[in-house]
């Protein structure tokens, strides 16, 4: 698996918590969450950068509004919700690389 498909792998992760938590769907992604999914891994795909840097240190900053805030909103519900079920490595692995 690339760097790529890894970020999607846990991009997956993470909005799906968040929808499933906060929106309470089962399984299958809201429609605004099915949005922001795709609009992730299009950036992802476009990335102009190899390798990708944090988005943090990035100075592109690609995520247009409203994606921009929701994505924030994702990173830290979803973030605490595997810090709380101990899932800390994926958090680690995905803010320190
Ligand atoms: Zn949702």
């Amino acid at each position: 698996m690339d760097k790529k498909q890894k970020d999607k792998a846990l991009l997956d992760k993470f909005i799906g918590v968040y929808c499933r938590k906060k929106h309470r769907t089962d399984g299958m992604l809201c429609a605004d969450c099915a949005a922001l999914k795709d609009y992730a891994f299009e950036k992802l795909d476009k990335c102009p950068f190899d390798p990708k840097p944090k988005c943090k240190e990035c100075t592109v900053h690609c995520y247009a509004e409203p994606y921009r805030t929701t994505m924030k909103e994702v990173m830290k519900f979803s973030g605490i919700y595997f810090v709380k079920r101990g899932r800390l490595d994926w958090l680690f692995k995905y803010l320190m690389r």
